[in-house]
């Protein structure tokens, strides 16, 4: 049977979902209007005023906020209430730049962490879980957000953080954990070191597993649900909007559930700005309903994404995102093709490899090259180079078919590429050494 941690809400009519948003929402542009002179400028140089914005069908004539306005406003261009009204601040991973702060008041932070709760409760946790948190603690949102949630669903919590990989697997034996928190990538290496340490998925105890903070595709999915002998959840978020938690995945494990009463979800073309109708693959931007300290307003995530609103076999209401096709910024153009390392991964799982491997992409002559570095696992590994030469020309045939460009493969040997047990770097994009 399905379990809600906040059954009243998630599973809320829509009207009354629309209720709430449109009631928070007039007061919170007036919040952020009178507090952040930053956005202030931004709404009078659109001619925009709060009054102007009665409910969530208003907010397309918000004016938006890109990473480079936070940047600019860092650290505390931002903020809309006292400093001293503030508990925490964290950080973004920096994975695309200069990392950004944001800061929480205590109401900020129990919404996040109940947003958390939810997709935890969503994925199967009680107060009789022991939950092993393995994404990293400190700046980063991800060890924050799912142990706060994990406290509040009651569960008992085992603070790893990430990395000691040798740790994790006594204290997930001895402990007997049965959700299991950090990165697909690192989920995979986990599942990897068990196997090696000889054992098979039923002698872990581990039901559920909450993944997110880097893109994964359905087939890393698969591999790390029959590695770890569990079922394996999807969550997003990002700092800018608190962290994980913003949206999670449920029972039907299509698409994730955007906690509706706190976020607002838009889809728009990332070119015009022009918000695109529901079922449209666009720019994700979120709108913090109820957020005090740093309460961003059309917020543009940079994820491509498709939202949609059909019945949930779940029974929540909340509108879902699909699993974010990669970041615009993490689209690589080769030879004017568009190209996402997720469609990578998905032909090297499809054709049995290991989801260990490295993109590199380069200028030579003036032409783009795309190199890709695969692992091969023990039992594919042969020292016959005719052997190793006919497996790399078949793959990057299949890769042809996937990506509508030919890459060259280089298989190498078990244990060459170096284990991710944070957010994963797969690109190395040399072109840039050459602007
Ligand atoms: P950074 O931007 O430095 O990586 P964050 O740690 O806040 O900072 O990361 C947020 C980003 O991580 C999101 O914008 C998104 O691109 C990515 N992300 C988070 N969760 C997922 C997920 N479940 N699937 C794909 N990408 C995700
Ligand atoms: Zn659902």
């Amino acid at each position: 049977m399905e379990r809600y941690y906040r059954p009243e809400i998630e599973t809320a009519p829509r009207e009354e979902i629309l209720k709430i948003q449109n009631e928070k929402i007039v007061k919170q542009v007036r919040h952020v209007y009178d507090n952040v002179e930053y956005y202030r400028k931004l709404m009078d140089e659109k001619g925009v005023k709060p009054e102007d914005i009665k409910g969530v069908e208003d907010i397309h004539k918000l004016p938006f906020l890109k990473k480079d306005d936070l940047r600019e406003c860092y650290p505390y261009g931002l903020l809309a209430v006292d400093l001293k009204d503030c508990v925490r601040i964290q950080s973004t991973s920096g994975t695309t730049g200069k990392r950004v702060v944001a800061f929480y008041t205590q109401h900020d932070i129990d919404l996040w962490e109940e947003c958390c709760a939810r997709a935890i409760v969503a994925a199967g946790g009680t107060n009789e879980d022991v939950v092993q948190v393995c994404y990293g603690y400190g700046l980063f949102t991800g060890g924050a957000g799912l142990h706060g949630g994990a406290h509040k669903v009651g569960a008992l919590t085992l603070p790893m953080s990430s990395g000691n990989t040798e740790r994790q697997i006594q204290f997930m034996m001895d402990l007997n954990s049965t959700i299991l928190c950090c990165t697909p990538s690192y989920a995979a290496f986990i599942a990897e070191s068990l196997k090696e340490r000889g054992y098979k998925p039923e002698d872990n105890k581990l039901k559920a597993g909450i993944f997110g903070a880097e893109p994964w595709t359905e087939e890393m999915r698969k591999s790390i649900e029959e590695g770890l002998g569990i079922k394996a959840y999807d969550i997003y978020g990002l700092t800018e909007t608190s962290g994980p938690g913003v949206a999670f995945e449920c029972s039907e494990q299509k698409g994730m559930h955007i906690n509706e009463d706190h976020f607002y979800a838009e889809i728009i073309d990332p070119d015009t700005g022009e918000v695109l109708p529901e079922g449209e693959k666009g720019e994700l931007v979120f709108t913090a309903l109820d957020k005090e300290a740093f309460p961003l307003l059309r917020y543009r995530t940079r994820d491509i994404c498709i939202l949609t609103r059909g019945k949930c076999s779940c029974g929540r209401t909340h509108v879902k995102m699909c699993k974010p096709m990669g970041r615009s910024d993490d689209m690589l153009i080769i030879r004017g093709v568009n190209v996402f390392p997720s469609q990578i991964e998905t032909v090297l799982l499809n054709e049995g490899y290991t989801p260990n491997y490295m993109i590199y992409v380069d200028r030579k002559n003036n032409t783009d090259t795309l190199d890709i570095d695969v692992e091969l696992s023990p039992d594919k590994f042969s020292d016959n180079i005719a052997e190793m030469q006919e497996m790399e020309k078949k793959l990057a045939a299949a890769m042809r078919t996937m990506l509508g460009i030919g890459p060259k493969i280089h298989l190498v040997a078990p244990k060459t590429i170096q284990r991710s047990e944070g957010k994963a770097v797969r690109v190395i994009d040399n072109r840039k050494l050459h602007d």
